[in-house]
This record gives structure tokens, sequence and C-alpha cells, in this order.
């Protein structure tokens, strides 16, 4: 993970026959070969069926929509990218991976749809699962320990809502050693600011409805992965649940992928600075912030009526769920049933968006004063 900011020349050098970095990477990878009339972008292609001999055949075994989706993802991330019809249809088909009576260490805090998944596999018999503090390196050690049918290290790192942040490269030496898979939930970081795949992780994850498509108009989920075998599997799976995205759906995602760099530039500069601003007013008892990142969760004094109101008083400020859009919005995690007993009632997620900082403060503020008030 790099630091707080966007670092333009992190990664290799670059050169005329070098790696490019990750900027150029999200506007060029994946396109058509620059070949009179080609199409500058790959185009929708709507194909239930293919002529038959070719590699493809069929429509829910491969798209070239889709693969130039997965080509530009996969050369972010460090691997080889599969796209599904939403981040949860990622997560269950990678859950389906794990063997009969299996288990899964998973933080505590991670996204509500991967605890609910987790729960119901529990609740089938099909698996058991250890929830942790993934930031406690030392815990998560110990739970993959205890448990000899462990069988994949489950992080999400910063955590959706809690917004903790795990140790990836030494939690994937720990889990390499007792013979544990580790997938990494990378949907709040992205690949600009994380590439856990070079950090020792065999599976990336995204809901890539969130910041990779950007726009707030998408549902769609990837994994990525550098082993073939791993590679192999899950595609395996993804041919038999069925669990594909539209191809319309993938060339939304993939024209969002091209803006990602710039989309989350602006909005983590925006981020660091209404965390610092959140933490000096008197209705916010705590700030959560990585120091990275687009999402801030600010803990508000007045519990959950302070953040109840907050998300009605506010004109620019969108209260909806979801996250990653180049509009703002917001919401009060514990008003859903399945958010963690652990997150405060105060909790405010909020997803900034590319509108102009002082706008989005201004907002904000004239709330915030009113709770206190
Ligand atoms: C939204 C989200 C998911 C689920 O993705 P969908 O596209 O909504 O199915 C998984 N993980 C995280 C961290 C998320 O924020």
């Amino acid at each position: 993970m790099s630091g707080s900011a966007l670092d333009p020349t992190s990664g290799s050098e670059t050169s005329s026959t070098g790696r490019l970095r990750p900027a150029t990477v999200a506007v060029t990878a994946g396109r058509p070969p620059h070949d009179p009339d080609q199409p500058l972008n790959a185009p929708i292609t709507m194909a239930s069926t293919y002529v038959a001999a070719g590699s493809l055949e069929y429509g829910r075994y491969g798209n070239p929509t889709w693969s130039a989706f997965e080509e530009a993802l996969g050369a972010l991330e460090g691997g080889r990218a599969l796209a599904f019809a939403s981040g949860m249809a990622a997560v269950t088909t990678l859950l389906d991976l794990v063997g009969h009576d299996g288990s899964v260490v998973a933080p505590r805090h991670s996204y509500s749809g991967t605890i609910m998944a987790l729960a119901d596999g529990e609740a089938r018999g099909r698996m058991r699962a250890h929830l942790v503090d993934i930031a406690d390196t030392a815990a998560v050690i110990k739970a993959m320990e205890d448990d000899e049918g462990c069988a994949l290290l489950w992080i999400e790192s910063p955590t959706n809502p809690a917004l903790e942040v795990a140790d990836i490269p030494a939690l994937s030496a720990a889990a390499h050693e007792l013979g544990v898979r580790v997938v990494v939930d990378n949907t709040f970081a992205t690949p600009l600011l994380q590439q856990p795949i070079a950090h020792g992780a065999d599976v990336v994850l995204h809901s890539a409805t969130k910041f990779i498509s950007g726009h707030s108009d998408v549902l769609m989920g990837a994994l990525v992965t550098a082993d073939d075998e791993v590679y192999d599997a899950l595609k395996g799976r993804r041919d038999l649940a069925g669990a594909v995205p539209g191809p319309f759906e993938a060339w939304l995602a993939l024209r969002g992928l091209r803006t990602l760099h710039v989309r989350l530039e602006r909005a983590q500069s925006s981020a660091a600075e209404l965390a610092r601003r959140l933490a000096q007013h008197p209705a916010v008892e705590e700030v959560r912030y990585p120091g990275f990142g687009a999402i801030v969760a600010p803990v508000l004094a007045g519990g959950a009526d302070a953040g109840d109101f907050l998300v009605r008083a506010t004109s620019l400020w969108v209260h909806s769920t979801s996250l990653g859009g180049v509009e703002s919005t917001f919401e009060r995690r514990r008003r859903w049933q399945a958010e963690a007993a652990t997150i405060p009632q105060g909790l405010v997620r909020m997803s900034v968006g590319i509108e102009d900082v002082d706008d989005l403060w201004a907002d904000l503020v004239q709330a915030l004063d009113r709770i206190d008030a």
C-alpha cells in the first residue's frame, strides 16, 4: 500500500521498454490494437453465442467486452481478472471453493454482505467462520493456527465501514506457511492505492460497483489472481454458477476504470481535508480515516439521533447506501440490521465524491452546527 497520496512515481521506473505506471495502465490496457479503422475502445459485443470452434463458444463462458475489462483490471492488479455480475457474485463464488466443513478466518467488520454469506454458509453446515479484528495481526495468525481446517484467510483492508487496516504482507506470509489461501477485498483501496498480489495475496476481490465503475450506475464484481490453478478453479465456478455480467455493464465498468486515477486523486484529497475539518467539530467524537482513500467515517457524539439528523439535513450530500461514485453520499451504517453490533451507532460512512471540497464542507457544517445547538 502506498502512503497518503496517489503517488504517480510508484511502481518501477518507466521507460520506453519498462513497466508503465498505474495511471497509464488504467487508460491504455485492454484496448483494441492501433490498426486502421479499429475503434479506440472495446465495443459492446452483444452475443449469447459465437460461431463454433473458437475459444468463446457461448456467452456464459466469455465475452470480448468482459475481456477488455478483465485485461485492464488484471494489468492494474498484477494478475488475471474474471468479471462477475456483482461484488457478491465474486464473494460467493470464492466461498464456494472452500471445501465442505473448511473454515474461513475473516474480519468481524467485513462488508455486511460478506458477513451474511459466511453466516449463511455456517447455518447450512457448509463451512465455519471465525471473525477476528483484522488489524490485530497476532490474533489473526492465532485464529488460523488454532483451526486445522482453516482453508481461507479473508482480508478486507480498509474494512467497510470501520476502516481498519490489515498488514497484508505479514498475514499472507503466515497464512501460506499454514497452507491457507488469502483473498483481499480491495474495493476500498482500489489497485491504485494497494496491489495485494504483490504483497502475497492469492486472490483480489472487487465490488467494481464502487470506485472502479465510479458513477453509481452499474453493479459488477471481479476476482483477480496470478495463480493459474486458482484462476481455472474460479473460471470453472463462474461458468457453472453463471453469475456473469452483461456486456453493457462490463463496458460501463471499463469506461469508469479509465478515469479511476483522476477521480480517486480528487476524492482522496477532499476526504483527507474533510477528515481534518470534521475532527475539529464539536459534534464529532472521533474521525476514522486510514490516511488514504476516499471513505471517511466520523462518529457523532450524539449517536444514532445525531447521525439520522445529519443525513437528512444536507443538500449536496445524498443519503444513500453504496459508495465510490463521483457524487458524495453518506449513511449511518447501523441503520442496517446486518451491520456489526461493534460499529458505533453514531458512525456515518461518508463516500467523498469529486465536487468542490469547500462546497462539500459548507453543506456538512451547516448540518453539524445544528446538531450541536
Ligand atoms: C459493496 C461491497 C461488496 C459487494 O459488492 P456488490 O457489488 O454490492 O455486490 C463487497 N465488498 C465491499 C468492501 C463492498 O463495499
